[in-house]
């Protein structure tokens, strides 16, 4: 400025203001996010000229000031608003180099990805089956895999000289007697009846133990507990669940059939079959060619059972069953050696879905 009065300043605020209006006419056709950062640090930079200006302002005689102060924070505004309205454009520009620069084409062939992992056989059938129970009304618990004698033998109604308790079977704890690993999922049986009350209908699926191992038998196995407790349950209720899933999972047109069959903490007790899956009933080497495959056992809870958690053997009554979910996995998925099930072969489990 060359001297410093109100008159000088807004000769010298219109200036700058032509100069602005100048530059803008410049680039405003074209504004790129560079030119228009060069144009804002010229101005509203602290060394620019619409600074220089407000400091020109402190030199100003002190009636002038007001005066002065309106007509730059005028022009400040002003430059702040078009620069505002540059960035938008040269925002746009930039969006609009870069969709010219890679157009995307959305038909291309997608890279599929290999290398998903897959649920295991056993882990689709064991959510197949409590899909199935839960429809039925069952609620599924979990229990402990190591327990004490009372739950897995005692309170099922095996005596003290039954064979299951015999060491080739059990792995017992520490050496001791009183502690086991499970050999049945019937263990939570009694844990579910002694924390609640009449009327149950329970599931409850996990890993059992036992000291066996050939080429049908693995140490540790899955097996799903099932029981239902209540007034007046019959052996006709047991055998329209057993029924309903397993035509649920294997289809409509195959038959089950109950026979009698021994197991203590059940009168009467039975095993039931299901029509072979692979020869529907005519016979194959699958069933023996007998046509029919066993899948598990069932029968009426002993009353012993009852008295064992005081539940009123008079009141009610109940069935539960049980069987192996490795073995309903195999014959489901065409599964023959069920040492399979347990080796983790990458390429056996890679067959199966990733869903369930
Ligand atoms: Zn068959």
């Amino acid at each position: 400025m060359t001297d410093n009065t109100i008159a000088s300043l807004e000769k010298e605020a219109t200036s700058v203001e032509n100069q602005f209006q100048s530059n803008v006419a410049n680039i405003t056709a074209n504004p790129t996010p560079k030119s228009v950062d060069e144009l804002r640090i010229a101005y509203l930079g602290r060394k620019g000229k619409v600074s220089a200006l407000m400091e020109g302002m402190r030199h100003l005689a002190k009636e002038d000031r007001p005066a002065a102060g309106k007509a730059v924070n005028n022009l400040r505004q002003k430059v702040e608003s078009a620069i505002e309205d540059l960035i938008i454009k040269a925002n746009e520009w930039q969006l609009q180099q870069k969709l010219n620069q890679s157009p995307l084409d959305v038909t291309l062939p997608v890279k599929t990805q290999t290398n998903t992992g897959s649920l295991h056989p056993v882990t689709l059938m064991r959510r197949t089956l409590l899909r199935e129970f839960r429809r039925l009304g069952f609620t599924v618990v979990d229990g402990p895999e190591v327990d004490l004698d009372f739950y897995n033998f005692s309170a099922l109604n095996f005596k003290d000289d039954h064979p299951a308790r015999d060491m080739q079977d059990t792995f017992f704890i520490d050496g001791r007697d009183k502690t086991v690993l499970r050999t049945h999922t019937s263990n939570i049986q009694i844990h579910a009846m002694l924390e609640n009350s009449p009327p149950l209908r329970v599931v409850a699926p996990g890993r059992t133990y036992r000291c066996d191992s050939d080429l049908t038998h693995t140490p540790m196995f899955h097996q799903i507990e099932g029981f239902i407790v209540d007034e007046r349950i019959t052996m006709g209720d047991m055998k329209g669940v057993i029924d309903k899933f397993l035509k649920a999972i294997y289809g409509e047109d195959l038959s089950t059939r109950v026979r009698p069959s021994y197991f203590p903490f059940v009168e009467p007790g039975g095993e039931f079959d299901l029509q072979c899956v692979k020869c529907r009933g005519k016979g194959c080497r699958i069933c023996s060619k007998t046509g029919w495959l066993e899948i598990g056992g069932m029968g009426m809870i002993h009353p012993n059972v009852f008295e064992a958690v005081s539940y009123d053997s008079e009141k009610y009554t109940g069935f539960a069953f049980g069987f192996g979910i490795d073995r309903l996995a195999m014959l489901k998925y065409g599964v023959t050696d069920l040492r399979l099930m347990f080796e983790g072969n990458k390429q056996f489990l890679s067959q199966f879905p990733i869903h369930s």
